[in-house]
């Protein structure tokens, strides 16, 4: 396949200015696998293994789009070299003989070498590639198959538990049974972390699933092998509910994946998007595609490919991103995570390594094989030599300015006159699309659909596509309220300083009516100069705006020669956002009585907008069971005796509709179903209370008057406690932790409150301890933390972890006295008050997702190996579903 066009540009750039020159430029690659047992130990990071992997895997693909010559003896160079660093027992990593395998990433970093080598063996018919990919497999069987070893136990599960995708593969190439009882026991293995298969069938939305960093993306490719291999649905409806869940809550707008290296539930937050998450969600949106025949899933590729992952990408070739956000700047992964480089590797890090991979899985998904025939996932100008399933060989030609323009002109040459299907992706976004076969008038085509003919098709038969692309805009939630997105096709465009005379905060409101009125150009790079010329937008859009025009380009050179550019333009007369239907969970049964269903919750200053439920027993909702109003917030009650029409164990699909005065929006199908089961036990918790809190508010209430028994809500255990004086001096007032065991965990069944919320409690802890100390903490898993408050160094902290670290300024507490400490969460501001004065804040996440189900006083409530336990006395604890005023705390802060 050869690709032209924009994105052949691309590709060529970073075949001459990346992928020939990165392991001469960087000769460390392998370097380090040369040295790995020499002294000093080299101080790599957890990770480096899998730099000479995710090169290669890269470089492969992207030989099969370009066959450029000076590449390919690249590549055969580095396997080469890489096959010579493999250990006698199989090792193919960077570290030292005593930690081979068990320590580090260093699985993970053999999972990408295995992918390579597979693919190498693919292309080449290699042995020597396979039988070191074995070799390697085999080291993991003997470590691990049988010995009572877990691969667990290496540690960083997410990432190296992920070689369970690769061991798929192999094991389908050669059958070896060992391979997949490995398989078996990374299954086993998963439920005490990712617990992606479970987690998948029980309907859990990734973001909350123990362990939603990018990483376990590739573990979730496991079940897909699982599947393949096994032919059990149970794998591949768990893996598809996993990527529906990413697609409706966490792919921003340029198609990319990650908010701080992980889902978070929000795909507005303004929050770091790295490189590799979007290849790892571009990996799986593949496999989505390959078991599902959706055109969506190609669709949610085109928008990755030109957006997203194009943005990512130095024009020239030479560098990608770290972070390639929705607005801002772009900057080179050699800069933004330069800790990565060592002596010998300065331009090597996790994403530059990966980032070719975006346009390399092109050779995947641009054109597929199916029994009957041949699929055109792909618009854009390209040459491909291919072949059917029984082996005829079929010339395709696509003559088209896509992405620019909507008309594809394809060309089929099979070598001999052939009978076969021959499919076309029909953009879900299109507004209109038409197919002209050989002979025939132009036909309607149904948008989000494959056209597909079946005919015997000769040499020089010519189809045409046509799409219409007018621009489109999709409304912002939360961080991006008020803001839209604009696209044109399926890209996506943006404001870059360069093309306009005012800067980001001068950027005038526009409203989606003034789009019609909008100048589309197609700037040509100055001939003269190519170089230059890759920095040319690809396309510009005028918008007349009052007495100005606002400029916007195509995202992917938005912002490439360092200027600032924002995808999210301020906008106004906007229809809502879809909404994200959250609870009950997909396919979840749910008893008798009142249910409960809660969506993603709007931006607070949205007050126009509100929502409706519908229930059908159908998913086209043809004949809805039930319609409800559900105003302007995220959840509704659907009283006992509207629930008692819905038929027990009967499958119900949901869905919601927001409005508000310029228009609806409907949330994004496949619609989630749940059944009502009068067998389960009716619910207890207040149906009318969101988070299990009182009419007040009051969400756990205990003053710890010698006692740690909650007045309201449920005490879960209690360690190292006994009743100690509090401010008065009187006995039983209080009580102390110890440091050591002490810890009073109280439940929140129905999680932590992700908006808004106030903790007020009084401290007096023992004495300076430089470690840290948590008063309080909701830690479920790392950078997963809705609150923190926390003594370090003398000093306190109100702290969330949510994909990034957020913590107001220390504020010195004096240890031995009571201090009385405030934490109050209103949507993106967090503050803290000591002793009934603010004196701290932070800009937060507005909605933090997080998987707590309970809360800690005095210790971390799920941490092991080391202590975060606080010696202290406290007293008066409460949690409040409510942003507390500076009067209320005042008051409380008054013993
Ligand atoms: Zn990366």
């Amino acid at each position: 396949m050869r690709f032209g066009g924009v994105v052949g540009r691309q590709i060529d750039a970073n075949v001459r200015n990346w992928l020939i020159r990165a392991p001469a430029s960087n000769p460390g690659l392998l370097g380090m696998f040369e040295l790995r047992d020499r002294q000093p130990v080299p101080n790599l990071v957890p990770w480096a293994g899998e730099f000479v992997g995710k090169y290669l895997i890269s470089a492969i693909q992207s030989l099969r789009m370009s066959e450029d010559p000076e590449l390919e003896k690249t590549v055969r160079a580095v396997i080469g070299r890489l096959l010579a660093c493999q250990a006698d027992d199989g090792y193919l990593g960077p570290f030292p003989k005593n930690v081979r395998l068990t320590a580090n990433w260093d699985l993970w970093g053999h999972y990408h070498i295995m992918l390579a080598l597979m693919m190498w063996h693919e292309r080449t018919g290699d042995d020597a590639a396979l039988n070191a990919c074995r070799k390697a497999a085999d080291l993991m069987c003997k470590i691990y198959l049988g010995t009572g070893r877990r691969m667990l136990s290496a540690g960083s599960d997410e990432m190296n538990l992920a070689v369970i995708h690769a061991l798929g593969g192999l094991y389908r190439k050669t059958g070896e049974a060992r391979y997949l009882a490995l398989m078996r026991e990374v299954e086993k293995d998963w439920e005490k972390a990712g617990d992606y298969f479970r987690t998948g069938l029980a309907g859990v939305d990734f973001h909350r699933i123990p362990r939603p960093r990018w990483e376990s993306l590739h573990d979730l490719q496991g079940l897909v092998e699982l599947f393949r291999i096994t032919g059990d649905a149970r794998y591949r409806q768990s893996f598809l509910h996993h990527w529906h869940s990413i697609r409706r809550w966490d792919r921003h707008n340029s198609g990319a994946f990650s908010s701080g290296e992980q889902a978070t539930g929000n795909p507005y937050q303004p929050n770091a998007i790295e490189t590799c998450c979007t290849v790892a969600w571009m990996a799986i949106t593949l496999d989505a595609l390959r078991l599902t025949g959706d055109s969506l899933a190609a669709d949610e590729l085109e928008l990755s490919t030109y957006n997203g992952m194009m943005g990512a990408y130095n024009p020239a070739g030479s560098w990608c991103t770290y972070n390639t956000p929705m607005d801002g700047t772009r900057e080179a992964s050699h800069h933004t995570i330069v800790f990565q480089a060592r002596a010998g590797t300065p331009d090597l890090n996790c994403c530059s390594v990966n980032g070719p991979r975006g346009l390399g899985m092109l050779s995947e998904w641009a054109l597929m094989r199916s029994a009957d025939g041949l699929t055109v996932n792909y618009y854009g100008p390209m040459d491909a030599a291919w072949k059917l399933a029984d082996g005829t060989g079929v010339a395709l030609t696509q003559e088209t300015e896509y992405p620019l323009d909507g008309k594809a002109r394809i060309v089929l040459r099979p070598e001999k006159t052939s009978e076969f299907t021959l499919r076309l992706r029909v953009p879900g976004w299109a507004s209109r699309a038409w197919v002209t076969l050989p002979g025939s008038p132009p036909a309607n085509a149904v948008c989000g659909t494959y056209f597909e003919a079946r005919r015997a098709w000769k040499a020089g038969d010519t189809v045409v596509a046509q799409f219409d692309m007018p621009l489109r805009c999709e409304s912002g939630d939360l961080e991006a309220f008020g803001r839209m997105s604009i696209y044109r096709g399926p890209l996506l465009l943006a404001y870059d300083q360069r093309w306009n005379d005012f800067d980001e905060a001068g950027i005038p409101a526009i409203a989606p009516s003034m789009l019609a009125g909008a100048k589309i150009s197609f700037p040509s790079p100055s001939a003269d100069d190519a170089r230059i010329g890759r920095f040319t937008p690809w396309l510009v859009a005028e918008i007349p705006v009052g007495g100005t025009v606002l400029r916007l380009c195509d995202y992917a050179t938005a912002g490439t020669t360092g200027a600032r550019y924002v995808s999210w333009l301020p906008a106004r007369e906007i229809p809502p956002p879809p909404p994200v239907p959250a609870e009950p969970a997909e396919g979840a049964a749910v008893p008798p009585g009142p249910i409960e269903f809660r969506w993603r919750r709007p931006a607070a200053a949205d007050k126009d907008r509100g929502h409706t439920l519908v229930i059908s027993q159908t998913p086209d909702f043809q004949r809805p069971v039930l319609e409800l109003a559900a105003g302007t917030g995220r959840r509704v009650v659907v009283s006992g005796e509207n629930a008692a029409r819905l038929r027990p164990h009967v499958d119900y699909f949901w869905k919601l509709i927001a409005k508000n005065q310029h228009g609806s929006t409907v949330s994004l199908p496949p619609f989630k179903r749940f059944r009502v089961d009068p067998n389960l036990p009716p619910s207890t918790a207040d149906p009318m209370s969101e988070y299990g809190e009182r009419a007040d508010g009051v969400l756990l209430c205990a003053d710890l008057a010698g006692d740690p028994k909650p007045s309201h809500g449920t005490l879960l255990r209690a360690a190292g406690f006994q009743p100690a004086t509090g401010k008065t001096g009187e006995p039983g007032t209080a009580v102390r932790l110890d440091g050591k065991t002490g810890m009073l965990v109280y439940a929140l069944n129905k999680g932590f409150p992700s908006y808004e919320y106030t903790v007020s409690i009084w401290v007096a802890y023992d004495r300076g301890a430089e470690r840290l100390g948590q008063v309080l903490s909701a830690w479920h898993h790392a950078m997963n933390d809705p609150l923190r408050i926390c003594i370090v160094g003398g000093k306190l902290f109100a702290r969330i972890e949510a994909g990034s670290a957020y913590s107001t300024e220390g504020v010195p507490v004096e240890p031995g006295r009571w201090h009385h400490v405030a934490v109050v969460k209103s949507g993106s501001q967090l503050a803290l008050y000591v002793d009934g004065k603010r004196a701290g804040a932070a800009t937060v996440p507005i909605e933090v997702l997080s998987s707590a189900r309970d809360v800690a006083l005095g210790g971390n409530p799920h941490l092991t190996g080391q202590s975060e336990h606080l010696a202290c006395r406290l007293a008066r604890f409460r949690m409040d579903v409510r942003a507390w005023t500076p009067e209320e705390i005042a008051i409380a802060a008054k013993w």
